[in-house]
């Protein structure tokens, strides 16, 4: 059962990193400005370096200085944040920890309720779960949640590993695996777009839907990230979750309700449909490719090889396109095409779907002038649904002219949560719908090994595209074999 206005003594596991300063403080600032956790909460910073708590507070206060609410004071909510100097590794930190969160439990009357934030290297995820079990962190009078950062594992083994260690610390219930991109508002519009309207869900299946394209490209390369990214790579960074989790909303039959278990049920089934490539069908599904230097703004830049923390040697890619297939009644012959890459032209997040065209169109002079109905669903930056469709426009002769209707979300930003504010609050409240489950996880890790192994064992011809395009010719080429083509349908800025 989820509660609003809900309490509980917070603990960040890294609490002096880039995640808990860019994202989680200024997400439970805008949930204490919005009245959303009540007062009764506390944060627990924890880290290894020897912070006071007013450097702490300062920390976050700092964060959050680019909000400017004058009923807030600052101070008062940065009061709620405390720091706690703490090494994962070493066993006798536990009890000052187990300490310092009854305390606050008590002051803040908390209910024993403890969220423990896993804001760090995942290399510490599974040592850190086991000393909160061994050490008696785990036990409490309330509710114990566990949050935790992505990467979940590089491959399905070692994801495997990690879970069985986790799982040994905390039940499935407690366990919410992050993906960020299911707190952001369009992809969690992806269901209500779907199955609160009766328009679309008799057009939704393969007789009337085309082709499916999912895009998720930035213009950034890697910059700092390099020594992280070079061992990751886009497949892992980006196919593995966030992608898979657009296209299992994307495909996913109606739940029967909107419960954490029955959607992610019908996630699941879209994931065991998924078809798992043969190492030799790799290469005609699934294209990759590594930036090279190039222009963007008008300035020159480096390519992926060239990156600090990267091999000069690099076969780590920095795009990812594929044609993905779904086997089952609803989606058999439709093919998704997904694709993610860094240095792109234009920084966007965007689901098409492709409409069939009529089987004969009174209005169309030739074949080259059909324009098929497509609905576009802009997840970021800009937020919006479009309808394209065809009509007449003015002038007087009989030919159609496409129209798009459109949806712009961005004009209330302001009132639109930011993803970790959601993931957040959902987590505080119990819901843990917009979280990844583990049978998720492992079976897009399966789908994903494959293609790996495949690339581990090949040496790719990179670098293969220039900063600031469209990425490789042979993601063209992917879609251009069956006949489609990649939309561009993104606002312009
Ligand atoms: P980060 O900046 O490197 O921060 C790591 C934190 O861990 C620091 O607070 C560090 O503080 C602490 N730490 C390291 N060793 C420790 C130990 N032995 N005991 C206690 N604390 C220790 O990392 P991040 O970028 O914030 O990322 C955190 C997690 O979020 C990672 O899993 C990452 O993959 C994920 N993530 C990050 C982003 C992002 O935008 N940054 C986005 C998506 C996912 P001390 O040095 O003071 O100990």
């Amino acid at each position: 059962m989820t509660v609003n206005n809900p309490k509980a003594v917070m603990v960040i596991f890294g609490a002096t990193g880039d995640l808990a300063n860019r994202k989680l403080f200024p997400s439970i600032y805008r949930l204490y400005r919005n009245k959303k956790i009540s007062d009764n909460f506390a944060v627990i910073g924890v880290a290894r370096r020897p912070l006071t708590n007013e450097d702490f507070r300062n920390n976050v206060k700092k964060s959050i200085e680019d909000f400017d609410d004058p009923h807030i004071d600052k101070d008062e909510f940065a009061s709620h944040f405390h720091y706690n100097p703490f090494d994962i590794q070493d066993l006798t930190h536990y009890q000052g920890l187990e300490k310092r969160i009854t305390e606050l439990d008590e002051k803040h009357q908390t209910d024993g309720n403890r969220l423990f934030y896993f804001s760090m290297a995942p290399n510490f995820f599974g040592t850190l779960a086991d000393n909160l079990k061994s050490q008696g962190l785990t036990q409490t009078e309330g509710w114990t949640r566990l949050v935790i950062e992505k990467p979940f594992g590089h491959d399905y083994e070692s994801a495997k590993k990690l879970n069985d260690q986790i799982r040994s610390a905390f039940t499935e219930d407690q366990i919410y695996r992050i993906d960020h991109y299911l707190g952001k508002e369009m992809v969690q519009n992806i269901e209500v777009m779907r199955f609160a309207n009766a328009l679309f869900e008799p057009l939704w299946n393969n007789k009337y839907i085309s082709n499916i394209q999912i895009t998720s490209s930035e213009v950034l390369g890697v910059e700092e990230r390099g020594r992280y990214y070079d061992g990751a790579g886009a497949l892992k960074d980006m196919v593995q979750n966030h992608m898979l989790q657009m296209l299992a909303l994307i495909a996913m039959e109606p739940p029967i309700k909107l419960t954490p278990e029955e959607i992610r049920s019908e996630k699941v089934k879209v994931l065991r449909a998924l078809r798992v490539f043969e190492e030799n069908e790799v290469d005609e599904y699934v294209v990759r490719g590594q930036y090279d230097k190039g222009i963007i703004d008008g300035e020159e830049v480096n390519s992926y090889r060239e990156g600090t923390g990267v091999d000069e040697d690099s076969n780590t890619e920095t795009y990812v396109a594929a044609k993905l297939m779904i086997d089952n009644f609803r989606w058999s012959g439709v093919p998704f095409y997904i694709r993610t890459g860094k240095r792109m032209k234009q920084k966007s997040t965007e689901i098409v779907v492709e409409f069939k065209d009529l089987p004969i169109n009174l209005y169309y002079g030739n074949e080259e002038d059909k324009k098929p109905n497509l609905l576009v669903i802009h997840i970021q930056p800009y937020e919006g649904i479009t309808l394209h469709m065809n009509a007449k426009k003015g002038d007087a002769n009989a030919t159609s002219t496409p129209v798009a209707l459109t949806y712009d979300n961005s004009t209330d930003k302001m009132n639109t949560p930011e993803a970790y504010e959601t993931l957040i609050y959902d987590c505080m409240r119990g819901d843990s719908t917009n979280f990844t489950h583990w049978n998720e996880v492992a079976l897009s890790w399966k789908f994903v090994d494959v293609i790996a192994n495949v690339w581990n064992n090949k040496k790719a011809e990179f670098p293969n595209y220039e900063s600031g395009s469209n990425g490789p010719k042979a993601a063209d080429e992917l879609l251009l074999n069956d006949g489609y083509s990649w939309w561009d349908v993104s606002p312009k800025e």
